[in-house]
């Protein structure tokens, strides 16, 4: 069952450069950052209020990431919906005839599994289901 929005993904061509426009321009604060080695992305986090604002710089030139920004620019690049059961999801997703991208939860930021829905079958937004880890009280 889908929870809330857990956070929004944006395509940044600096992550250095966007995090000072967070900082100063927003006035918030970066709390977190990390490479997720799995989808060649380095990350920034940042929360607001029960939402998250995820910066996503590509690390390689096969990056996920690296072809957005080549196609469409900087931008919104994911919404991404907090669930108790990314398997659950997939598997009512793929029922009612949605293209997955990964059949199965990959290890997405912040420990969390993750996957993604192809942006074909979902009305152009490209859409993560993400569930924390068992044993993870954060969130
Ligand atoms: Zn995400």
């Amino acid at each position: 069952m889908i929870k809330k929005i857990d956070h929004l993904g944006i395509a940044v061509r600096s992550l250095d450069e966007s995090v000072k426009y967070y900082e100063t321009v927003l006035g918030l604060k970066c709390e977190h950052r990390e490479e997720v080695p799995s989808q060649k992305v380095r990350t920034a986090f940042f929360i607001v209020g029960e939402v998250h604002i995820e910066l996503l710089e590509p690390t390689a030139d096969d990056s996920p990431v690296a072809k957005f920004l080549a196609k469409n620019g900087e931008g919104i690049h994911h919404v991404a919906f907090g669930t108790d059961s990314v398997e659950a999801q997939l598997a009512q997703a793929k029922g009612a005839g949605a293209q997955l991208i990964h059949e199965k939860p990959i290890e997405g930021a912040g420990g969390k599994l993750v996957a993604f829905l192809h942006p074909k079958s979902t009305h152009g937004v490209l859409t993560e289901l993400c569930q924390p880890k068992s044993g993870c009280s954060c969130h």
